[in-house]
């Protein structure tokens, strides 16, 4: 710990503001964002709709002026729709690149504080660790073992070593710390900075193409091409029996526009980017966009312990000191005066030096500030034992090695302090402390302490050993060797209490949740059994023993493991491998610097808010906020809903469009008069397309989404039968349709009354079909009508319109319909019914 004269205090509130108002916030210039205008444009960068609008001018001076406004004004109806849905998309994008702007720490008013990075100024004092990305160029001004990687100014991906010695001492912006910690005084930020000088870095997230967008890209060409081919057999047809050429042509057009489905990758990105906020309303913040898509698939979810199980709140419960077990009352007795220096000399928690309440004033790593707690009781305690001694160097905590030391100076006398997972303290001790004599740590002696070990293990416990060396000379090299064996600490860390009902969802859902630890294989397994991750001391693998299985072994065991303990941040990338080779898709928490690799190639790399170093959190794809288990599980759960969502407006978009293509196609083969005019398909479009799909896009979770396997992730989106439900229903809605048309026929009724009824049929059986759309096992009669406003929002909307369309005279004389009476709209109702019918008929008949 560091002693109150030691620290620097850094800059004080005020003179940070005055700087930022000289300098300017610590960023570098962003790329330009779009504008409104520019999105809104952009809806109009459409071959078919520039043919469109074409057509529409030469038939308006031919004549039609009326039906060349109106579909002016639809296409621009269209296109404001086209331009919420993206601008939409393009502000939660921006608000997420907000959200994933870094942090650092900076000592400010003699306190330490965690900013954004952006507030930073020259001069400020910064605290920099291993893992942290570089804020700013800086000076080392304190430095213990630091080496950072600057590839990205030098592009050697070499460690360089820091100290704070003239000539190696600046630290540049962006660069990484690999090792190490220390303090630095900031010299340069913003553009000023060497980063900034030669590049502008691109913060934050890239709208990535995600692979489902671009499957469906690629079959949008498709059914483009075949839409085409239809539309120009439509007007073929149309020619041939001696119909008007330009109206034809019209009609062809019109059909393009609206049956060819443009707008679907455009949706699976309003989808996926609401997906993002629902997500982030769960704690769950998405970096890239791929990962909402990918979340759903997930099989395999490996949690590190330590605050994401647990809570990370740690208390020590017991003390082994010289073949004794002592409990928390007795921590403060005399004999563990030898124990505590090392439990607190040998510590890197912080004190802040103006805080009266000796919990807050204590900051850092709870295993830390844990053992502090257990000896100390107020400040000025801590404060009068810290000041006996002086830290001279220290060599920090790092979970490969799973321990630290630190060299002192104590009444004149250097010693070395160690701490750390007792097995290896004890393969560094030759000497154990007994009685108050140095004694040789003999194989009986080591039993004894192994046993101590175990017992606290099997409690819960975590466990940390100590130990010391004095006399000699004391270098880096000796300080960790020939140790004196002095006790351990046991403390707890009790599981969160949510983790275990998230658990069990992800059994329900066909996921493994697996546990990874550097703690003791005990311990590991007491907690895993409470949090019902595993049940058999068999199912926990050690690190020691992956390492000596190869990779062909590892594959015959992993099946069965659901806990790795004692492993290092390296091994994370070989669990990560080993299941990735089993086809699973693996999710996997990281928060050091060296977790970095790990959550880089896991299918879901998943870092963390509070704990998370900026490397990890720079390669994975989602932040948890709150570092919590539960909320990886929602996380899989929205990914499977917006998934499914996606699935729903697929369905139903597709299934319409082809719909009303088959109107055409259907009429023009039996020689009809045609069914729909220009304008009311382009009506029909804007009618249904819009609006109802979009609101399906935010449906609420399926009750039975966690109950379900998780999906293959090369699962074409057309699976499980979704294919032939766009044909038969796409299918069902062309024949009623022109059936409509053809009853209003055979009645003798006018041709704009059968045109009226054919358009009615259309569009509500495309407006009924949006509801069935929102289950694929359940009927429209089971699903609960009200749980999306949003959809029967959208719908009365749409119908209120074809209402208006039908029934204002005005309105009707654009759109040429003709009001219905009740026993036209029975036929409506029938065909539109009729198949609804059918489909419910066939869902209950094979639940059956
Ligand atoms: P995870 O976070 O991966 O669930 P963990 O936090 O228990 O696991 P580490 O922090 O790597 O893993 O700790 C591994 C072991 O190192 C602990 O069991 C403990 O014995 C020891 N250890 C942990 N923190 C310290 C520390 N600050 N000083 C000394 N030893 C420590």
């Amino acid at each position: 710990m560091i002693n109150e004269k030691e620290i620097y205090r850094g800059l004080t509130s005020e003179e940070a503001e005055e700087r930022i108002k000289k300098y300017g916030a610590n960023i570098l210039e962003k790329k330009k964002t779009i504008s409104a205008a520019a999105i809104f444009l952009s809806q109009f960068n459409d071959f078919i709709i520039w043919v469109l609008i074409g057509a529409t001018i030469i038939s308006g001076l031919m004549g039609e002026k009326a039906d060349a406004a109106t579909i002016i004004i639809i296409i621009i109806m269209n296109a404001i729709l086209g331009f919420v849905q993206e601008f939409r998309t393009e502000k939660s994008l921006e608000a997420l690149k907000e959200m994933a702007s870094p942090t650092a720490k900076v000592i400010r008013d003699g306190n330490i504080q965690v900013i954004s990075a952006e507030d930073l100024v020259p001069g400020d004092l910064i605290l920099i660790e291993s893992g942290d990305k570089i804020p700013a160029d800086a000076i080392v001004v304190q430095a213990s073992n630091i080496k950072v990687d600057e590839s990205l100014l030098t592009g050697e991906s070499v460690g360089v070593e820091k100290t704070n010695n003239a000539e190696n001492s600046s630290i540049y912006m962006g660069s990484i710390v690999l090792t190490g910690k220390g303090e630095a005084r900031i010299v340069e930020t913003g553009m000023n900075t060497e980063m900034g000088k030669i590049a502008n870095l691109l913060q934050g997230i890239d709208e990535e193409k995600t692979p489902l967008k671009e499957k469906l890209a690629s079959l949008g060409r498709i059914l483009v091409i075949l839409c085409i081919i239809i539309c120009v057999i439509v007007t073929a047809l149309g020619i041939v029996r001696g119909q008007d050429k330009y109206e034809m042509f019209l009609l062809g057009v019109s059909l393009a526009v609206a049956a060819i489905p443009e707008g679907l990758p455009a949706i699976v990105t309003v989808a996926l980017a609401l997906g993002v906020s629902r997500m982030l309303k769960r704690n769950a913040l998405i970096r890239k966009l791929p990962a909402v898509e990918t979340l759903g698939c997930t099989s395999i979810i490996c949690s590190d312990k330590t605050g994401t199980l647990t809570q990370n709140v740690m208390t020590v419960k017991s003390i082994y000191y010289d073949g004794k077990m002592y409990s928390e009352n007795s921590f403060k007795e005399n004999k563990l005066l030898q124990l505590k220096k090392v439990f607190t000399y040998c510590n890197d928690s912080d004190l802040n030096y103006n805080e009266k309440n000796f919990n807050k004033a204590l900051m850092g790593d709870p295993t830390e500030t844990a053992l502090i707690k257990a000896f100390f009781g107020s400040i000025d305690e801590l404060k009068r034992f810290l000041n006996k001694a002086k830290r001279i160097s220290e060599i920090p905590f790092d979970s490969n090695r799973k321990m630290m030391s630190v060299i002192l100076s104590e009444q004149g006398n250097k010693i070395s302090y160690v701490k750390g997972a007792p097995e290896r303290i004890i393969e560094r001790c030759k000497y154990i402390f007994v009685n108050g004599e140095k004694k040789l740590f003999t194989s009986d002696y080591k039993n004894r302490v192994q046993s101590a070990v175990d017992s606290m293990a099997n409690k819960a416990l975590r466990c940390i050993g100590a130990a010391y060396r004095d006399g000699g000379i004391l270098t880096q090299n000796n300080q960790e060797k020939e140790l004196v064996f002095l006790g351990l600490a046991g403390m707890i860390d009790p599981p969160r209490e949510e983790v275990k009902p998230a658990v069990l969802k992800c059994k329900e859902a066909g996921i493994k949740p697996i546990m990874i630890t550097g703690d003791h294989k005990n311990t590991a397994f007491a907690i895993g059994r409470e949090l019902d991750i595993c049940s058999d001391i068999s199912e926990v693998i050690t690190g020691e023993e992956l390492d000596r299985l190869d990779d062909e072994k590892l594959s015959k065991v992993i099946d069965k493991a659901k806990i790795f303990a004692r492993v290092s941040p390296e091994h994370k990338l070989r669990i990560v491998r080993a299941f990735k080779r089993k086809n699973k898709i693996v999710a996997m928490t990281g928060d050091g610097v060296n977790d970095a690799p790990a959550v880089k190639e896991a299918d879901i790399g998943i870092s963390m808010g509070i704990s998370g170093t900026d490397v990890t959190k720079e390669a994975s794809s989602m932040i948890l906020l709150d570092d919590n288990f539960t909320t990886i599980v929602s996380a899989v759960e929205e990914g499977r809903v917006i998934y499914n969502n996606i699935r729903k407006f697929i369905r139903y978009l597709l299934s319409c469009n082809l719909g009303e293509v088959l109107t055409m196609f259907l009429a023009s083969l039996l020689y009809l008069d045609t069914p729909l005019l220009p304008i009311q398909i382009l009506l029909v479009n804007l009618a249904t397309d819009g609006l109802p799909a979009i609101a399906l896009g935010v449906d609420p979770a399926d009750k039975d989404v966690m109950y379900e396997k998780p999906r293959a992730k090369d699962e074409s989106i057309f699976a499980r039968g979704l294919k032939e439900k766009i044909i038969i229903r796409g299918c069902l809605i062309g024949v009623c349709t022109v059936l409509s048309f053809l009853v209003g026929k055979y009645f003798h009724f006018s041709l704009e009354t059968s045109r009226t009824i054919a358009l009615g049929t259309l569009i509500m059986s495309q407006l009924i079909h949006v509801f069935e759309c929102r289950s694929e096992k359940h009927s429209i009669f089971e699903i609960k009508l009200f749980t999306n406003l949003y959809l029967v929002g959208a719908v009365s909307l749409s119908i209120a319109l074809l209402m208006a369309v039908i029934y204002v005279p005005f309105l009707s004389t654009v759109f040429h319909t003709s009001a219905l009476n009740i026993g036209q709209w029975l036929i409506i109702i029938f065909f539109s019914g009729f198949i609804s019918m059918i489909n419910s008929l066939y869902l209950l008949f094979n639940k059956k």
